[in-house]
C-alpha cells in the first residue's frame, strides 16, 4: 500500500499528479486485468501507443491508455480542417503526442491548432512535444489552466521532489514522477495562448466550425468542444471508465454540467477515458453518475454503491474492468465523496 498512500499525499496537495498517480496507484496495487488496465512490464518494454482511428469524415481518435505501473494518456480528437488539423488534448507522455504529430506527418497535414479539455497532465502534458517541434502552433485552454499551470504545478512539483527524495519511494513510482516533473520543467510551453470563455460560442479553427464552451466539475474549468459537421463532442474527463476521475473534482458541479452537455446537439462523445460512446451510451453514463453520487450521501456501503454503478453501466463496463472501478471507487468515497466538508468542498467554486 506504500504506492497508494504516497499518491494520496500528492492528491492531498491537489496537484496535477492526482488525477493520474492515485488512480495508477490504484491500478498497481490491484490485481487488475482489465482491457483498460493491461498488465505490462513498466521497465525495459517497448513504449506502445494505440493507433488513431477514424470516427466520421474528416475526424479521428487516438484513444486514451492507462496501464499499470503508468500513468494515463487521455484520449485525443482531431479534426481535419481546410488549414489543417485540429487536435483536442495531446496526452502525456511523448509516445502519445509523437504518435499525433507523426500521423499529421504522414498524411502532409499542418497541425494547426490544439484545445486542451482540462489541466490534468494526461491531457495537457504532450503541449511541450508538439510546441518544440511546432513553433507557429496555437493553443487553447480555460483559465483554470493557466492558473493551474503558474499556481498548482509549482507546488506539485515540490512534492514530488520531496517524494524523490524519500529513499521508500518505489521505481515505478520514480519514473511516474520523473515523466511529470519533466513535463513542469517545460510548464512555459503548456501554458495557453488563448483563453477561451465559458459561456459556449462559435469557433473556426484551421477553418473547422466549432462550438465551445467552459464547464465546471472536473477540474475547476473543463472544455467541451462540439465538431459541428460531424456531432463529435469531446468531453474531457466529464466521462472516464472504469470510474469517474474524481480527484480534483466537485462533485455538484459536475452533476450539473452533465445535463448541459446532454442538452448540446451531438451524435457521439469522445470521452477523456474509455471508448467512444453513442448519445444513448452517455446518457446511461450520466444516469450512472447520479446513482453514484446519490449512494455516495446514503449509508449504504461502498461495496454497494460499486455495485451498482457497475450494474447501470451494464455494456458499457467491460467485465474485465469492474475490479478496476471497483478499487477506484474505494479510494474515491473515502477521499472526496465520503471524506470532511472540506474534502468534499476543496475543488467547489467559492
Ligand atoms: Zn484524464
Amino acid at each position: 500500500m506504500l504506492r497508494f498512500a504516497m499518491a494520496t499525499a500528492a492528491m492531498a496537495a491537489g496537484g496535477p499528479l492526482a488525477a493520474a498517480l492515485s488512480v495508477a496507484a490504484l491500478a498497481a496495487v490491484q490485481p487488475v486485468t482489465a482491457q483498460t488496465l493491461t498488465l505490462r512490464p513498466a521497465e525495459g518494454a517497448a513504449a506502445r501507443v494505440g493507433e488513431v482511428q477514424p470516427l466520421a469524415d474528416g475526424v479521428w481518435w487516438l484513444p486514451s491508455r492507462f496501464e499499470r505501473g503508468r500513468q494515463p494518456d487521455g484520449a485525443s480528437l482531431i479534426l481535419q480542417g481546410r488549414e489543417g488539423l485540429v487536435i483536442i488534448d495531446t496526452g502525456r507522455h511523448a509516445e502519445h503526442a509523437g504518435a499525433l504529430r507523426e500521423w499529421a506527418r504522414r498524411r502532409a497535414q499542418p497541425i494547426r491548432a490544439v484545445i486542451n479539455t482540462h489541466w490534468h497532465l494526461d491531457h495537457l502534458g504532450g503541449n511541450a512535444l508538439l510546441r518544440r517541434a511546432l513553433p507557429g502552433l496555437r493553443t487553447h485552454a480555460s483559465a483554470a489552466v493557466r492558473e493551474a499551470i503558474e499556481r498548482r504545478m509549482p507546488a506539485s512539483d515540490a512534492d514530488l521532489a520531496r517524494m524523490l527524495a524519500d529513499p521508500a519511494t518505489d521505481a515505478d513510482t520514480r519514473r511516474m514522477i520523473e515523466i511529470d516533473r519533466a513535463l513542469y520543467a517545460e510548464r512555459a510551453l503548456l501554458l495557453p495562448d488563448v483563453v477561451l470563455e465559458e459561456a459556449p460560442r462559435d469557433i473556426e479553427l484551421a477553418g473547422r466550425a466549432l462550438r465551445v464552451g467552459v464547464l465546471r466539475g472536473v477540474s475547476g474549468g473543463d472544455a467541451w468542444v462540439l465538431d459541428r459537421a460531424s456531432g463529435t463532442l469531446a468531453v474531457g474527463d466529464f466521462v472516464t471508465l472504469p470510474a469517474p476521475f474524481l480527484d480534483t473534482a466537485c462533485a455538484e458541479t459536475w452533476r450539473a454540467a452533465m445535463g448541459e452537455l446532454e442538452a448540446l446537439p451531438f451524435e457521439r462523445v469522445v470521452p477523456g477515458h474509455g471508448p467512444v460512446m453513442s448519445r444513448d451510451d452517455f446518457k446511461r453514463y450520466r444516469r450512472a453518475f447520479e446513482g453514484l453520487l446519490l449512494c455516495a450521501t446514503s449509508d449504504k456501503p461502498v461495496a454497494e454503491c460499486s455495485a451498482a454503478w457497475v450494474a447501470d453501466l451494464g455494456p458499457l463496463l467491460p467485465a474485465a474492468s469492474q475490479r478496476a472501478a471497483a478499487g477506484m471507487l474505494q479510494h474515491y468515497f473515502a477521499e472526496r465523496l465520503r471524506g470532511s466538508a472540506e474534502d468534499r468542498a476543496r475543488f467547489c467554486p467559492g
